[in-house]
This record gives C-alpha cells, structure tokens and sequence, in this order.
C-alpha cells in the first residue's frame, strides 16, 4: 500500500487514500495492515502493535473518510443544495460525538482527570481529532481540490502567494500545461 502524501496535512493525506487512477477509483485501504500502516505513517498511530486487528474498523476507517470527503465537497462548493450540507455535517458529527470524554476517577485516595476512550479505537480518535482541529483551524480555508477535474485529491496550499491549483505538478499540472500548450497550438495553426 503506498500512500500519497502530497496533501501536506496528514489528516487530507487519509482523506487521499481512495484516489482515481485512470478513471477507476481505487480503494488503498483494503485491509488492516493497509489501515495499520496508514495510520502509523500519518502518525496516528504511536504504538505500532496496538490491536487494531479487526475488518470493522477497516470499514469504519472508510466511512469516516467519506463523510468528511463529503464534509469538504458541500463546503468548497461542489454540492450546491443547503440541505446537503446540513446533512453531511450531521454524519460527521455523529463521529465527533464517538470521541469519548473526561471523566474522573480514583486513584488511591485522590481523584484524578482521566480521558475514556468512545466506541472508536484509540488510532482513529487521533486520525477523527486532527480532523476536526483542521475543519476549525484557519488552515480551513486553504483546503483545495486538485483543479483537475477528474482528479480527487485534496491539499492544503502553504504556498506564500496562495495559488497552488494541483495535486501535484508532476501529473495534473503537467497534464494541464500540455492541454494549453496543445490549445494554444491549435489556435496558431492557419
Ligand atoms: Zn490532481
């Protein structure tokens, strides 16, 4: 499994992790092992031998992808209908209402501020925190999809001048630099 890590954001790098390849979408997170190492090269995972070893979660993984993918295209303007943004935002809080709290508990004769776990595993509170913390970071607003159209990886633009428009120069800016070129040639022809 090898990821894409052009997003420069680990959390839009999880979000990278069902691109399209010639057309067809292709699923890099298929089984645990993919997740595990996933989670541990995004640095969402510290203790690389942490039971994560159960196909629920692979899947859980997935969905949590997809409604925060839906989050992003309702936000930045690829769905149109204010009833659809309310909704995806509904899914995703139903994530962020798994997280777990604080709660106190015993610890000989003094009490101590603890943090308990929800119903997601440890990895995926990290992956589902970082989330959240960029949805509510100015960082939000330079959250962009490649310009490509059939392209479907997101970035975060760090770029002083705010104008990064590609996943990646070496594929779609080059692929749109050629499309110009090509245009521009035609046009010039007699
Ligand atoms: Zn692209």
């Amino acid at each position: 499994m090898n990821l894409i890590r052009i997003a420069g954001h680990p959390f839009i790098d999880f979000i990278n992790t069902n691109p399209v390849a010639e057309g067809r979408s292709v699923e890099l997170i298929v089984s645990v092992d993919d997740l595990r190492t996933a989670l541990f090269e995004l640095g969402f995972l510290d203790e690389p031998d942490y039971e994560l070893n159960c196909d629920k979660h692979v899947r859980v993984a997935q969905e949590l992808r997809e409604d925060f993918r839906e989050l992003l295209l309702a936000d930045k303007g690829f769905r149109v209908s204010r009833d659809d943004n309310s909704k995806v935002l509904r899914q995703v809080n139903r994530w962020v209402s798994q997280i777990g709290e604080n709660i106190l508990t015993r610890a000989d004769s003094e009490y101590v501020i603890a943090y308990q776990n929800g119903t997601l595993p440890k990895p995926l509170v990290q992956l589902l925190r970082s989330g959240i913390e960029l949805l509510c970071s100015e960082k939000y607003k330079r959250v962009r999809k490649c310009s490509n159209p059939a392209c479907v990886l997101w970035y975060l633009d760090t770029t002083k001048s705010r104008t990064r428009s590609w996943c990646s120069m070496s594929t779609c800016g080059n692929l749109s630099k050629a499309r110009t070129f090509r245009n521009r040639h035609k046009t010039t022809l007699p």
